[in-house]
């Protein structure tokens, strides 16, 4: 029933946006974006979608999936029509409010597209009010929808195109009744899109019940080996955890990635690598959405080393700077593998994917080196020069102060207070992230205490505030 590309036939990136039948209007909004020319995903997926197809689409995290979905649905819309036309279900409220961002920002060249976000964790009521005031694209998670759906404040007989994006991760978090509860209640003449990282066996389930003769695009990643540097060390088992501190103690990364195969292993690694004194944080399940956000501002700051983290935990995380990625295990999947080491190495820079096996992950490695095309490059432990070299410090303190958008705060406020009244340079102060109830900002380390200090003392927008270093 589905047609695959043979990938000889994907169109090359590169390729322009004029040569789609897209709305006049988008072009100079894409200009804008500097968006210049078609990501390999969006070159491959945009032409059938815009010619109405159904679609299962495989690229990994930051390839520009956003785009190749929202550029079909907003040349789809009508934004004199006053209704729901569109919806895209995300596993996670953080991906939502991203994909809800990205489709606002491309909707830019038509007046007053509506996107509104439908996510847990916050009230009802304003949701309600959103859509009693007339939405023209919804983004949320399932759970969320189906409330509304039950409540009966979404309405979905205008809907034309249904977008599921990252389902192997909304499967993974036990979404799949909730997204056919959705579905069913879509009109049966749409469009249907799924997006996925990678293809379990679920997602074939979800596309055999939801999907109507789609057309599948695969890109298979193609990493120049020049940037990934990419190296396997042999470790008796129960080395393991300890050999990662030598690993960071020789390379050194300000910032590193490492990934565990299962949640008591991340949690034993970071005992391990707090004992040795890094500045390490793990990113898990059981976090609250607050509490995730939190970590992953503090390493995008480049204010915690390592980041410990599972696969479930970290899809659809893209860290634009990331030195190393650490494989604590080698996962069965070299798709996983290839998926994992794909996040360093970003925007010409080299990145380091360095991996621990035992004995019995030889045939792991096998089948990666297969699927890569390459040969795997073994080294010792014992090559490892971990001396009495200083510590590992990040190189900046992550500040946290009480009051955010509610307040609002923006992130050129706290700019001037630091760069105003406390006498601080623009080169001191690093990434300024304003949430719901908090604002961080990222400080140079040496300044740190300082800079508590002075803002505390100080005023940010007029007011007093409370403001503390985030120290792990
Ligand atoms: P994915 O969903 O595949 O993980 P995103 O849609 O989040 O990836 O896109 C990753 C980044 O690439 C975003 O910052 C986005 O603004 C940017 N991007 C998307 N399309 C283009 C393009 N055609 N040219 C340049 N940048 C793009
Ligand atoms: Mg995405």
């Amino acid at each position: 029933m589905t047609e695959a590309i043979p990938p000889s036939s994907v169109p090359a990136a590169g390729r322009s946006f004029k040569e789609l039948p897209l709305p006049p209007g988008i072009h100079a909004t894409l200009q804008q974006l500097g968006y210049l020319s078609m990501t390999p995903i969006q070159a491959a997926s945009l032409p059938l979608a815009l010619a109405g197809h159904d679609l299962i689409a495989q690229a990994k995290t930051g390839s520009g999936k956003t785009a190749a979905f929202a550029l079909a649905l907003l040349t789809k819309l009508n934004p004199r029509r006053f209704a729901v036309q569109a919806m895209v279900l995300c596993p996670t409220r953080e991906l939502a409010d991203q994909v809800t961002q990205e489709i606002r920002r491309l909707a830019r060249f038509a007046d007053n597209i509506k996107v509104v976000a439908l996510c847990g964790g916050t009230t009802m009521r304003p949701q309600m009010a959103s859509l009693e005031h007339g939405a023209h694209i919804v983004v949320g998670t399932p759970g969320r929808i189906m409330d509304h759906l039950e409540r009966g404040s979404l309405d979905l007989q205008a809907l034309n195109t249904l977008v599921l994006d990252e389902a192997d991760r909304m499967l993974d978090m036990g979404f799949y009744d909730a997204i056919a509860y959705v579905a069913k209640h879509c009109p049966v003449e749409r469009q249907t899109l799924l997006f996925s990282a990678t293809f379990p066996e679920g997602i074939a389930r979800l596309a055999r019940q939801f999907l109507r003769q789609p057309q599948e695009v695969k890109l298979l990643e193609q990493h120049e080996g020049t940037k990934i540097r990419q190296r396997f060390y042999e470790v008796k088992h129960e080395e393991r955890l300890q050999a990662v501190g030598l690993l960071l103690k020789h390379y050194r990364p300000v910032s590193t990635l490492a990934f565990c195969n299962t949640k008591q292993q991340c949690r034993d690694l970071l005992d391990v690598l707090h004992a040795q004194g890094f500045h390490a944080l793990a990113l898990h399940g059981d976090l609250e959405q607050r509490e995730r956000d939190q970590v992953l501002i503090q390493f995008a700051n480049r204010s915690c080393s390592v980041l410990v983290a599972t696969d479930v935990a970290a899809r659809g995380l893209d860290i634009a700077q990331l030195e190393a990625v650490i494989n604590v295990d080698v996962t069965p999947d070299p798709e996983i593998h290839i998926h994992r080491i794909g996040r360093t190495g970003r925007a010409d820079q080299e990145g380091w994917a360095l991996s621990l096996c035992s004995k019995s992950d030889q045939r792991r490695v096998a089948n990666i080196a297969q699927m890569m095309g390459s040969e795997p490059e073994w080294h010792e432990l014992s090559e490892l020069q971990t001396g009495d070299d200083a510590a590992l410090v990040p190189p900046m303190v992550t500040l946290q102060i009480l009051g955010g958008r509610k307040e609002k705060i923006r992130p050129g406020d706290v700019l001037g207070a630091l760069t105003g009244a406390a006498g601080f340079t623009r080169e001191q102060v690093g990434k300024i992230t304003v949430t719901e109830q908090s604002t961080y900002v990222a400080v140079a380390r040496d300044i740190a205490s300082e800079a508590v200090r002075k803002l505390s003392a100080g005023k940010v927008k007029g007011k007093t505030v409370k403001v503390r270093a985030l120290e792990d």
